[in-house]
């Protein structure tokens, strides 16, 4: 971590999508900062840039302009196995369970995966852990000869909770994490996210438009339009304080 205890910190941060010979600015010179342990939340309408955001965060894809700074790294300058390395630390989980598992493939595999890619582990000792991996997401052992469509969303979001913690991140970027499921399983998963942020220590970058949510889970937001920062701050102090209109129709529209 930094000096000011900050365990990612973005400056700048902008990303341009040229489409059709037009320029399309997603993100636009976005600063911000996580400080460790603690749920930052994103939150904004739909197209506001924040799964931008997230996969600029995560180098998914690359940045027109900014740097971010991971744990005291630049990952901005890192590449191959250097960035590889920093990016054990940090995960994501994506808003859709169905679309980030394979369906051809078991529990298993997708469990083992991290662990095949990134470390040495066979045998008996990736099978201790892809079932302690499953113990922690409160998932039946047995879970890992199933394929994906033998479970349900919730259960299946649990499983990309699972694999997104197998090589013990720091950092969990939650991309709408419960958007796509069941109203009554949202909760579930809600109150679980945050049992394992305290059981794993982590630090959460919480992306969600449920404002009452985030109301709920996140010590600091962030309220992003049109790519860009609006207004950021303690929970506590947008929530009761908004600096602008936009935030307080936002707010207003929780029931
Ligand atoms: P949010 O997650 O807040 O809904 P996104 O970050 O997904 O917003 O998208 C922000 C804007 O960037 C949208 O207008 C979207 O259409 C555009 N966008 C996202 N990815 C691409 C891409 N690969 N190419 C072109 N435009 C994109
Ligand atoms: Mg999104």
């Amino acid at each position: 971590n930094t000096d000011d205890g900050s365990i990612l910190s973005v400056t700048g941060l902008t990303k341009v999508f040229v489409s059709g010979g037009k320029e399309f600015r997603a993100v636009d010179d976005v600063s911000l900062s996580v400080n460790a342990g603690d749920v930052l939340g994103i939150v904004g309408e739909s197209g506001s840039g924040k799964s931008t955001v997230a996969r600029l965060v995560m180098r998914l894809i690359e940045p027109t302009a900014g740097r971010i700074v991971f744990e005291g790294g630049d990952l901005t300058a890192k590449s191959g196995e250097e960035l590889r390395r920093m990016r054990r630390h940090m995960q994501i989980v994506f808003q859709n369970p169905h679309s980030s598992l394979d369906p051809r493939h078991t529990i298993h595999s997708a469990l083992a995966e991290p662990f095949l890619i990134q470390t040495n582990l066979r045998g008996i000792e990736l099978e201790r852990r892809i079932d302690a991996l499953l113990d922690i997401v409160s998932l039946p052992k047995a879970f890992k000869y199933r394929f994906p469509h033998e479970l349900s969303g919730g259960q299946k979001q649990r499983i990309c909770i699972a694999r997104a913690v197998a090589l013990e991140p720091r950092l969990l970027v939650l991309d709408e994490p419960t958007s796509a499921l069941d109203v009554s399983v949202q909760a579930q998963i809600i109150t679980f996210l945050q049992e394992l942020r305290q059981r794993l220590n982590l630090t959460y970058l919480f992306i969600s438009h449920n404002l009452a949510v985030v109301r709920h889970i996140c010590d600091h937001v962030i309220v992003m339009n049109q790519g860009k920062v609006l207004e950021q701050g303690t929970t506590e102090s947008v929530f009761a304080h908004p600096q602008n209109d936009y935030t307080r129709q936002l707010i207003d529209s929780v029931p």
